[in-house]
């Protein structure tokens, strides 16, 4: 059977090694961060069947961890920055490949305010809510965006014990119940502002907004989030490369959520083993 690299080990690229695997591949995955992706991040995740009431995604995450890893026991614990065509598939980190799924979704994006750096250096400011576990004892907090992720997060920060200051641009959107829920809580605030600086004061990360400024214990960015994509070497994604597959939130864009990664990512191990027999 073929040997196949899955590239990152969020919800797309554990449900594509299940897959594989069970179809009798030889499967190489390369994660560069913490097995579970972006899902760490996600608070109460209601829309995915099978948890009634809903289920956080730490949980979820470590169910699909516990799961993925029942069939597989070798992870490249390694970024890959680049993949390379070669005549019979494709090299990745100097290891051939038969076929690729790649999986590696989405990367926060920057706020871009001067001073964002200095707090993030200072490990007052982060990207997202994987490593809560570095804010023990954080009680006041800024979420800088005002999408369904930032709500999120702001109620797991509440969760967690924090008062949330809520600082974005335009009017919060999200999904219904998400909305209401963030809306009412008491332990949220909202500023409608443009956040013009950040600088570190002792331990606190100041944020100057449009009037005045407030001081933080930890500041979250959550203004949007871009497809990672490596680079690559002798072929594009418009020839569409034989063996080569994306799945989850990299090729989804706003349609990221979990059901429809761990969908695709099934979806292109079937088709990756649909093109391998076809070839052998
Ligand atoms: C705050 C928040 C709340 C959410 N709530 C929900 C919800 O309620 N319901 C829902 O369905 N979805 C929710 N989501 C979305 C859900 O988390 C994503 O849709 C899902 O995680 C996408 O899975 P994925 O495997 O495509 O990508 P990811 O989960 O992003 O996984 C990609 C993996 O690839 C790795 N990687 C990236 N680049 C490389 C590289 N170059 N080399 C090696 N490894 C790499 C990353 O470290 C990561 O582990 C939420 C997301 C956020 C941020």
């Amino acid at each position: 059977m073929g040997k196949i690299a899955v590239i990152g080990a969020g919800p797309a690229g554990m449900a594509a090694t299940v897959q594989l695997v069970r179809s009798g591949h030889d499967v190489q995955v390369f994660e560069h961060g913490k097995v579970g992706g972006t899902l760490w991040n996600a608070g109460i995740v209601e829309n995915y069947p099978g948890f009634p009431g809903g289920i956080t995604g730490r949980h979820l995450a470590r169910l699909m961890e516990e799961h993925f890893l029942g069939y597989i026991d070798n992870i490249i614990v390694s970024s890959v920055e680049s993949i390379e065509k070669t005549d019979t598939g494709f090299s990745i980190l100097g290891k051939d490949f038969d076929g690729v799924i790649l999986c590696t979704g989405t990367t926060a994006k920057k706020a871009g305010f001067p001073g964002e750096e200095e707090l993030e250096k200072a490990r007052h400011l982060w990207y997202g809510i994987t490593f809560m576990d570095h804010w023990q004892g954080a009680k006041e907090a800024a979420i800088i965006g005002g999408g369904e992720a930032s709500m999120d997060m702001a109620l797991s920060l509440v969760e967690a014990g924090m008062k949330v200051t809520m600082i974005h641009r335009s009017e919060p959107r999200g999904i219904q119940s998400l909305l209401e829920t963030a809306l009412n809580d008491d332990n949220i605030t909202w500023h409608e502002s443009n956040v013009k600086e950040g600088r570190m004061h002792g331990n606190k990360a100041i944020l100057a907004l449009d009037n005045f400024e407030l001081p933080f214990d930890l500041v979250i960015v959550a203004v949007g989030r871009e497809a990672i994509m490596p680079k690559f070497e002798g072929f594009d994604l418009d020839s569409s490369p034989t063996g080569f597959f994306i799945a989850g939130d990299a090729i989804r864009g706003g349609l990221g959520q979990t059901a429809i990664a761990v969908g695709d990512g099934v979806e292109m191990a079937m088709k990756m083993d649909r093109f391998l027999r076809t070839k052998s």
